[in-house]
């Protein structure tokens, strides 16, 4: 399958910007202070998943030259900074580009590839578990999605719920395919997940994937050692929903049973949380409302941009997505990011 994230407008324009020595400048502006919170998901290679390509943030290498890269020109700090910035209520004294170093979603690779190169470089990270896949070999639905849709045996086919929509495979390529049923998939009105992959799985003539015969998330005895590394073990729900498609007292559920989880098994309550998906979408008054009820002092949106102080809403902290890009654009953004608070191109 091709994989195409490194072809496009914004990779040239960081790529030129690279080559004509402006970025070289712009690393050595005065830096705004801000909190950059970078996000990732899985570390290696996405040509080699039978599920979501689309769900790799960078191989093992391009990890390690960017966790370089925002230790020199960036303060790298720990979440128990950020709550600490939230209770004082006051702006760091020092005026500097913060990083906040996130993972979701806990798969195997997060240990055993970004564990060793953050503790080798020497900066903490935090990682957002959803606590039903702990230690389990479990397909979440985007996998599922992907894995169907790689599978298909039809290649145009029409789709019913939640709203009408044609995959055409023919015409298209299979990533642009993909992210027009993970979008459909993640809509407040898609209420019904199992119906969701039953129906593609019809539709593609395509069985849904079992549980995988290999371990796919990290297991507690990993995240034990992750946190006494100096890691943070943080929430990221039970099961992983898209919790605005939830009604509230289910979404308390999510949140309490992660929080009590996590606590049982590593000894430590969890205090923040990163909401799954994390679009503008994916949570509402009802989910904030929630969190604070479940004992979270914050919690982190996914749908970009960079926070400036002092931090507005503890519950809605921005992260930007570190997408499967190339070295030249990751520099451009962090350095964009930290003179001018936003990240660019
Ligand atoms: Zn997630």
């Amino acid at each position: 399958m091709e994989f195409t994230a490194r072809i496009g407008k914004r990779e040239g324009l960081a790529r030129s910007i690279a080559r004509s020595g402006a970025l070289g400048l712009i690393e050595r502006l005065p830096a705004s202070r801000t909190l950059l919170a970078l996000n990732y998901h899985r570390i290696g290679d996405p040509l080699s998943t039978p599920y979501d390509p689309t769900v790799y943030s960078a191989t093992a290498n391009e990890l390690r030259l960017q966790m370089e890269y925002v230790s020199r020109h960036c303060t790298v700090i720990s979440v128990s900074e950020v709550l600490r910035w939230l209770e004082e209520g006051n702006p760091p004294a020092k005026r500097a580009c913060y990083a906040l170093i996130t993972f979701d979603d806990a798969y195997l690779d997060n240990y055993e590839i970004a564990f060793p190169i953050l503790k080798s470089i020497g900066i903490p990270a935090v990682f957002f578990v959803p606590t039903a896949f702990i230690g389990t070999g479990r397909v979440p639905w985007w996998d599922a999605i992907a894995f169907l849709l790689k599978n298909s045996r039809r290649r145009i086919f029409p789709l019913a719920y939640p709203t009408m929509i044609k995959i055409d495979l023919e015409s298209n390529p299979l990533l642009l395919e993909l992210s027009r049923l993970l979008a459909m998939y993640k809509q407040p009105s898609m209420t019904d997940g199992e119906r969701f992959l039953s129906e593609l799985a019809e539709a593609c003539e395509a069985s849904l994937p079992g549980v995988s015969a290999e371990r796919s998330f990290c297991n507690w005895l990993e995240l034990r050692q992750m946190l006494d590394a100096g890691m943070a073990v943080e929430a990221h729900t039970h099961t992983h929903p898209i919790l605005s498609q939830l009604p509230e007292d289910q979404q308390q559920i999510e949140l309490a049973t992660c929080s009590n989880l996590i606590k049982e098994r590593l000894g430590l309550a969890p205090r923040t949380l990163a909401y799954p998906v994390g679009m503008h979408s994916s949570f509402t008054e009802a989910t904030k409302h929630a969190a604070t009820r479940a004992g979270f002092k914050a919690a982190f949106s996914f749908y970009g941009g960079m926070n400036s102080f002092p931090l507005r809403d503890p519950l809605d902290l921005r992260r930007e997505a570190v997408g499967y890009q190339s070295i030249e654009r990751f520099r451009s953004q962090v350095a964009t990011g930290r003179a001018w608070g936003g990240i660019w191109p």
